[in-house]
């Protein structure tokens, strides 16, 4: 428990176990994450303003009001420990009255850097780490302006809220500039020049408050339509360029002095001397493409990031072979009995409502242990609504 005298500092959060944490957000994060902390023997009690939170089937308590309700804020904050959050647009109001009785980690000032890509992109540059070329626009002239400095193509985005592609439009020549800002219907925004990337990358970091980062290797990703579809680990990317993913990601949970797990999603791109590897966004959380720890390897993110905020050790994550972790998106969910049936294959269903186009509905991961090219890995051409199911058991580990 932590004592009353120490919630200003987040170095001095030690919990114990049957001790709570809060968890602001209700989605299938939190829910993975409440999940983690029942195994370590922690409850969970979360905070959402829908009443059908999927995280709210694995917790002791459920706090059911707006993010704006003060009252209920203070109450969530008196019945836990140490709070935490599982999407990085908390009201910066929310987060301030809640870290006013309570330690909030990974700590609630990093939300500041991390809800605005402009902030973010200064941040990553400042610390002399490369981005795509980027600039400020708030008008039609202004957005002219960073055209004539980024070239075409380019992407404007909104600065604040967006996600899964969500505020954002790719800029072609010839484009009508004004139909293009007035659609993205925002004061704010950044332009970045188009990275015309090899591939995508992500670097899932946890970092404790005395300092230790442990990284798990780096994770290459697919996306459809802008979101998330599949993740491999490891990457099929030299040593050179993972070393210099890892490197980035703890120089980065270090700047911030970070407690937790975060996710820094990266581009890699053809540069003179080679590839290299460009930062296109920190999520200060755990993250979708670091689903696959859950299975893959001795330790999850989500594990990893209780461990962090509850001042344990962090685990020292080893993969369990060559994983890769599909997402179900919208009906996709309808597969899952056929997904139940792949040899190797582990389902993760969020127990979520109606299976909205593009609403993340749970996610299956399949390990490979290395050397051994005899078992599927990727169910995407071969699961289908009208498959029969396969019933070909895969060997048994270890034999031959
Ligand atoms: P974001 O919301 O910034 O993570 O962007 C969502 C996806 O859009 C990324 O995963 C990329 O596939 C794509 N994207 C974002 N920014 C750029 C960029 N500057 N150049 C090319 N593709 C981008």
């Amino acid at each position: 428990m932590t004592s009353p005298g120490c919630l200003s500092s987040q170095r001095r959060v030690k919990l114990s176990p049957g001790d709570t944490i809060g968890i602001v957000g209700g989605g299938q994060l939190g829910r993975m994450l409440a999940m983690a902390a029942a195994r370590l023997g922690l409850r969970c009690q979360v905070f959402s303003p829908d009443p059908d939170s999927p995280a709210f089937d694995f917790v002791a308590n459920a706090s059911c009001a707006e993010y704006a309700d003060v009252e209920a804020l203070e109450l969530f904050a008196g019945d836990v420990d140490v709070i935490t959050y599982e999407f990085e647009n908390v009201p910066a109001a929310s987060a301030m009255v809640l870290a006013a009785r309570r330690p909030v980690l990974p700590d609630r000032r990093i939300l500041e850097t991390t809800q605005d890509r402009l902030v973010e992109k200064d941040f990553v540059k400042g610390l002399g780490i490369g981005t795509a070329d980027y600039a400020d626009v708030v008008s039609p002239q202004t957005l002219r302006a960073a055209i004539e400095k980024i070239g075409l193509p380019a992407v404007l985005k909104t600065r604040r809220f967006g996600y899964d592609g969500k505020g954002q439009a790719i800029i072609r020549p010839g484009d009508d500039l004004d139909h293009v800002w007035r659609d993205l219907g925002t004061k704010s925004a950044i332009l970045e020049a188009f990275v015309p990337f090899e591939r995508e990358i992500s670097v899932i970091a946890a970092r404790s408050a005395d300092g230790q980062v442990e990284c798990f290797d780096v994770t290459e990703n697919e996306h459809r339509d802008h979101i998330l579809k599949i993740s491999r680990a490891p990457a099929a990317i030299s040593d050179t360029l993972a070393a210099q993913a890892l490197t980035i990601a703890r120089r980065i949970a270090n700047a911030l002095d970070y407690v937790g797990v975060l996710a820094v999603e990266m581009f890699v791109v053809q540069g003179e001397d080679g590839p290299k590897v460009l930062v296109n966004e920190i999520a200060p959380r755990v993250h979708n493409s670091g689903h696959w720890t859950l299975d893959g390897a001795s330790v999850s993110q989500f594990e990893q990031h209780i461990r962090a905020i509850a001042g344990w050790p962090l685990g020292k994550p080893i993969r369990h072979g060559q994983v890769t972790m599909t997402n179900l998106i919208g009906d996709e969910i309808d597969n899952y009995e056929q997904w139940l049936t792949v040899p190797g294959a582990t389902v993760h269903l969020y127990g979520k409502g109606p299976a909205r186009p593009g609403r993340k509905m749970g996610h299956v991961t399949q390990v490979r242990p290395d050397g051994r090219a005899d078992l599927r890995t990727h169910a995407k051409p071969e699961v289908r609504p009208d498959a029969r199911p396969n019933t070909r058991m895969p060997p048994a580990p270890g034999t031959p």
